[in-house]
């Protein structure tokens, strides 16, 4: 995959494309890992690029299987999902990452707003609307301070039901972005379809920025079409300053990345808020 070879531990991903039996094994030691406490969330800031300010954070999944030894999500959740086991675990994820939004809340970063993943297999759960009420309810923090990130693959549902489900979502107060937008093969059907807040540019969209030409890139016009269609966008992977500014010329308001900031455990993303200006 194009995540791979930026030298992240590839642990399992040859394992995925041996036996069934194979990926049996990797699921239940992630079920075990699950029960076990062995998963973590880490938080990466989001940025808003005209200021500097830092607005959030995206909330992203960790598995340690032993000290010191990761596991990418990208490596995992695919079983997950396949599985079912997708559904408690995003459950899990969404409760942790509000837990995480409440302690910002307390510490009096009042406009914080969490990002939180949720997989398409999540998604489609029936009690999926009634479980993230629930979930909100009994963490107490405002709706209107989390967001979730789907990808385009929604929209390989039926459209109708995805838009139902998307207007009981709003009308809870959470936001909706596009995750990955541009790399699925609906992006502009989707766009068209679907009501959503925000548009997230993948990151191999943003590297492009470095290169000779960058107007022949796919972000402005990314950027282009989420102005045309009232939508605020967001750039992920933002690891140079020359991204930085072609993003900021080119009317992107928000940005996360190694430019900024890792992700990082919630202790440490209080330390970091405490030690930024304003
Ligand atoms: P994503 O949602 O596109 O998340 C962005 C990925 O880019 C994260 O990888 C993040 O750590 C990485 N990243 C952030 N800034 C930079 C940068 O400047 N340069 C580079 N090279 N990478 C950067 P991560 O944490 O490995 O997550 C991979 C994918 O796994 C995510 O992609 C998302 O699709 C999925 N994922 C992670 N956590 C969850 C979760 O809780 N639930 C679900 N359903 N999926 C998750
Ligand atoms: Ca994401
Ligand atoms: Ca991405
Ligand atoms: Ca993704």
């Amino acid at each position: 995959g194009k995540r791979l070879g930026r030298g992240k531990a590839n642990y399992f991903s040859e394992a995925l494309g041996r036996a069934a039996h194979e990926r049996m094994r990797i699921l239940s030691s992630l079920r075990a890992a699950f029960s076990a406490e062995q998963l973590s969330l880490v938080f990466q800031p989001q940025i808003e690029l005209a200021s500097g300010r830092v607005i959030g954070a995206e909330a992203l999944l960790r598995w340690e299987i032993e000290p010191g030894r990761w596991v990418p999500p990208d490596q995992f959740i695919p079983l997950a999902e396949q599985s079912g086991l997708i559904v408690p675990l995003g459950e899990w994820v969404l409760r942790t990452a509000c837990r995480g939004l409440y302690r910002l809340t307390e510490l009096g970063y009042a406009g914080f707003r969490m990002a939180i993943n949720v997989s398409h297999a999540q998604f489609r759960e029936p009690g999926f609307v009634s479980m993230l009420e629930r979930v909100l309810a009994d963490s107490r923090v405002e709706a209107a301070r989390i967001e979730l990130e789907l990808t385009e693959s929604v929209a390989m549902d039926h459209i109708d039901e995805i838009n139902t489900k998307l207007a009981d979502i709003r009308r809870l107060g959470v936001r909706i972005a596009i995750d990955d937008f541009g790399t699925g093969y609906s992006s502009l059907s989707v766009l068209r379809q679907l009501h959503v807040d925000r548009l997230k540019i993948d990151r191999s969209f943003v590297g492009e920025l470095d290169g000779p030409d960058t107007k022949a890139g796919i972000a402005p016009l990314i950027i282009a079409l989420g102005h045309q269609c009232n939508l605020t966008l967001i750039a992920e992977g933002v690891e140079t300053e020359v991204q930085r500014q072609c993003l900021l010329a080119m009317g992107c308001q928000e940005a996360q990345g190694f430019l900024f900031a890792r992700p990082m455990p919630i202790e440490r993303l209080e330390d970091w808020m405490a030690a930024q200006p304003g």
